[in-house]
């Protein structure tokens, strides 16, 4: 079936035709289960997103409960339905100060469509139409439809479909494993932020509507900028009169121990974009936070003529209001803070000694190991061996799912892995680095 007639996403067909996908057929906790009886430890959550974990009764509750009450009516043209409304205001409380509004799309690339044009919007009800380019980062990833991968940094999609869009430039990321050459990481850091201002000076300040960024680039492979450059782009940003938005769909509900990345880092977005961790992947629903600021201009600007049939359905609303409840109920970001986030950093750090691992890093239940031939001159093996590819071949096989960005390995485990479930991923972890350095070595 998987042949004959289903195009999946992000994948080359020939190969996928030739091996025949891997089937997974149920989950538990933060357990999977294949068509072959396999158990794995998801590292990745879904794809970053299953927070609660698998098989939370209460999301599959409430969404059998909203499709019997109310299973779909639009938000369009001025109606709106009870569970819409309550997690907009369940979101505003506990977005940052002064984001108090939320327009909801269908996912992540959506969300980031929604920006561009509310973006734009904003500037033309604000007498400046001519400021409308969007300043976005080089390995970004920002989705995938025409808006979301134009924004995203990904040069391997920028080369389907004539991407990006005209006005969407890029600037250098702040990825000092990969491209700090000589710098230490903080001088790297100021580098890449000033890089921020020449760019708004090259475009001029007078055409550019924004700045997109992650705190933390996800799909990039974890990509945490060093100490120095948040600060340096809060300093950049306030020189300038342009709009700060923040990506928030993988650090968004929790990922980084606080409810939000921007809270982490201190930094305040005029936007957020969310997705993933909002209804746990358990229904599909994304949004776009604006703060007082925007709204304000908007609100004194006509018609927003946008929307998605599905924006704030009812069965997806209801499944984000019951995820958020067990989130902040039970505590999980708080627990994330306090204790699962720096033991899981304290026990990834331990692989940075293997031969194989030329860097661990992480915050949260977010981390990275970057698998290089030489530690000290932070120098990869050739790209063709695929050595990040062997090694997500082992976890595979050996019950860990460790999601591979080129050579880098990286984790994004449910909210609720616990510090049993942490030595497991761990132990697996080093047994694959094991197994993929006598299958490299074998090769040199
Ligand atoms: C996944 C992702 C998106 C896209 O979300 P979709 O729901 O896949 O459209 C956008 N931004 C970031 C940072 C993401 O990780």
């Amino acid at each position: 079936m998987s042949r004959a007639h289903h195009l999946a996403p992000f994948s080359d067909y020939q190969q996928l035709a030739e091996k025949g996908p891997r089937i997974i057929t149920k989950a538990d906790g933060v357990y999977l289960w294949d068509s072959e009886g396999h158990k794995i430890l998801d590292g990745m959550a879904g794809l970053w997103c299953v927070a609660v974990g698998y098989g939370r009764e209460e999301l599959v509750e409430a969404a059998a409960a909203q499709m019997r009450e109310l299973p779909f009516y639009n938000t369009f043209f001025q109606t709106a339905h009870p569970p819409v409304l309550e997690l907009a205001k369940a979101i505003a409380e506990i977005a940052p100060p002064g984001m108090n509004h939320v327009f909801f799309t269908g996912g992540g690339s959506e969300g980031n469509d929604t920006m561009l044009r509310l973006v734009r919007h904003y500037w033309a009800a604000k007498g400046q139409p001519q400021k409308k380019v969007i300043i976005a980062r080089e390995n970004a990833y920002h989705g995938s439809t025409v808006a979301g991968a134009s924004l995203g940094g990904m040069k391997y999609m920028h080369e389907q479909g004539d991407l990006p869009i005209p006005g969407i430039v890029h600037i250098p990321q702040p990825y000092w494993f990969g491209e700090g050459g000589e710098m230490t990481p903080d001088e790297f850091g100021i580098w890449a932020a000033d890089q921020l201002e020449k760019k708004i000076l090259e475009v001029g300040e007078d055409k550019v509507a924004a700045f997109i960024a992650e705190p933390v680039q996800g799909a990039g492979g974890v990509i945490i900028p060093p100490d120095s450059y948040w600060p340096r782009i809060r300093e950049v940003l306030a020189r300038y009169d342009i709009l700060f938005v923040a990506d928030e769909v993988i650090c968004g509900f929790g990922r980084t121990g606080e409810w939000f990345g921007s809270d982490y880092y201190g930094n305040q977005p005029d936007l957020m974009t969310i997705a993933k961790g909002l209804t746990s992947g358990y229904v599909p629903m994304g949004g776009l936070i604006v703060s007082d600021k925007v709204f304000e201009v908007i609100n004194q600007a006509g018609d927003f003529n946008h929307g998605f049939t599905y924006s704030g359905h009812p069965v997806a609303a209801a499944v984000a209001l019951a995820n958020l409840r067990i989130l902040r109920d039970e505590g999980v970001v708080a627990r994330v803070k306090a204790e699962t986030a720096p033991y899981l950093q304290a026990r990834l750090r331990e692989l940075a000694d293997h031969p194989l691992v030329g860097e661990v890093r992480g915050l949260g239940l977010l981390g990275a190991i970057e698998l290089v031939q030489d530690k000290a001159q932070r120098k990869r093996y050739p790209a063709d061996w695929a050595v990040g590819m062997i090694c997500r071949g082992h976890c595979f096989a050996n019950g860990l799912i460790m999601r591979a960005v080129g050579d880098t390995m990286i984790i994004a485990p449910p909210l609720v892995i616990s510090p049993a479930e942490i030595d497991e991923l761990v132990a697996k972890a080093r047994l694959c680095l094991d197994l993929t350095l006598a299958e490299v070595q074998a090769r040199a």
